[in-house]
């Protein structure tokens, strides 16, 4: 019973403790009280005679991505809305969006009316595939979305390109890439817009939250009166008790105004984010050396790539491993040895029970709409392998100290080695 899977009944390979997220930094419930105290709990509240902590982070934030301007928001599905209709797409409009992606890459197309057209992904960075873009252009298409997935950066030379000969807006989802670069600049800076996550998985984080980045002062100006329901902040002095937000009545908007807790939270968090990110690069380092000494292939990034941000690692299994027991199986083994939770990727978007655009009637207009929307009309062949031979966890493990990546290694080898008794 010595080398059992702990699946089966064997010992685990390690009982060690895991780092959790989120984590806290020091200065976030200083900050929480001041907030609490300050008498404005958001900025859609009246002026309070300093600068609103959402500023603060649209400040800081903005310098971070090396861009003009920053629009917070509550969430990240928010901001890529928020973001496609800042870039003028609406009602019938064609939006291409990777087909391994979280749901949201597509319900917030959806959520403006548009039609999401789901586009097939690069083998080797699991990110939107050029070649796969163009060809999915149609006189329909109105802007292109990429993500940045899990730990690469998409191949933005190639996609910007794209988007310049078609006139189409590019926007790029960063919602697993905080801190990453391309040619030495941040991501989110590259497309028209930006935009960002801070839900409590995300490498930045205040629960929930979100931001667009952009340099273009036009799509700013339309996302700051999305986001607070056709109000903008006024660009000359307020005084105490008035209104900082200005009805201008442009255009109109919805609330997705990110709280003053919330933003008090992100300020702390920004600060930790360049040292943690440069831990989990050298662990993933580590690990990718072990892990390729044994056959496996892990997930690449683009050739521009000079900054990797690692929402999560992913592993490639082996054609023979999976010819023996299934990515599934193989997770939960992988899971049940090491104590934090080995995932797969992503559904992909044309099979993904959360991807369902007729059960809700705000969509179901008619008929021809739905055929338009129906996610089983893509084809996502190269998705569908990644999602069948690819296994990944969670960037907090990234954390660990390279004692314990190391322990990650010896279970990828006591699982592929006894990978037989899976199936048993
Ligand atoms: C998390 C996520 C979002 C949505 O962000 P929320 O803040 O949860 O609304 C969008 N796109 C991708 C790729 C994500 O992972």
């Amino acid at each position: 019973m010595g080398n059992a899977l702990a699946i089966s009944g064997g010992p685990r390979l390690t009982e060690r403790e895991w780092p959790r997220w989120p984590q806290s930094g020091e200065r976030a419930l200083k900050s929480l009280e001041d907030v609490l105290a300050s008498g404005r709990w958001t900025i859609s509240c009246a002026y309070q005679g300093r600068q609103s902590y959402e500023r603060q982070f649209a400040a800081a934030f903005a310098e971070y991505c090396r861009s003009a301007m920053c629009v917070p928001m509550a969430t990240g599905t928010a901001s890529l809305a928020i973001a496609l209709e800042a870039c003028g797409v609406g009602a019938g409009d064609e939006v291409i969006v990777p087909g391994l992606s979280w749901v949201a890459s597509a319900s917030a197309v959806l959520g403006i009316n548009a039609v999401p057209v789901l586009v097939d992904v690069d083998p080797a960075t699991y990110c939107l595939d050029p070649a796969a873009v163009e060809s999915a252009i149609t006189e329909r298409t109105r802007a292109i979305t990429v993500v940045h997935a899990y730990s690469a950066v998409a191949d933005l030379d190639s996609l910007l390109d794209i988007a310049q000969r078609h006139g189409l807006p590019l926007i790029e989802d960063c919602a697993h890439a905080h801190g990453a670069g391309y040619g030495d600049w941040p991501v989110g800076a590259f497309g028209a817009a930006g935009v960002f996550s801070m839900q409590g998985s995300k490498l930045l984080t205040c629960g929930e939250g979100g931001a667009l980045v952009t340099d273009d002062a036009e799509i700013s100006n339309r996302a700051e009166h999305l986001r607070a329901d056709g109000r903008v902040l006024r660009q000359e002095p307020v005084g105490v008790g008035e209104m900082e937000l200005e009805e201008t009545g442009r255009l109109m908007g919805s609330n997705a105004c990110l709280s003053e807790f919330h933003a008090a939270v992100l300020l702390d968090q920004l600060a930790l984010l360049d040292g943690q990110n440069a831990r989990r690069v050298r662990a993933a380092d580590h690990l990718t050396g072990r892990l390729t000494d044994m056959g496996m292939t892990v997930q690449d990034t683009s050739p521009g790539t000079t900054a990797r941000a690692y929402y999560r690692y992913m592993v490639r299994l082996p054609d023979e491993v999976l010819a023996v027991a299934p990515v599934d199986r193989i997770a939960r083994a992988l899971t049940a040895e090491l104590g934090f939770p080995v995932m797969l990727t992503h559904r992909p978007l044309n099979d993904n029970p959360l991807h369902r655009p007729a059960s809700r009637r705000r969509f179901a207009t008619d008929a021809r709409y739905l055929q338009r929307v129906d996610p089983a009309r893509f084809d996502l062949p190269v998705a569908k392998r990644i999602h069948e031979s690819v296994v990944s966890f969670g960037h907090e493990v990234l954390l660990a100290p390279l004692d314990a990546i190391d322990d990650i290694a010896r279970a990828f080898r006591k699982v592929l080695d006894n990978v037989r008794e899976i199936h048993r």
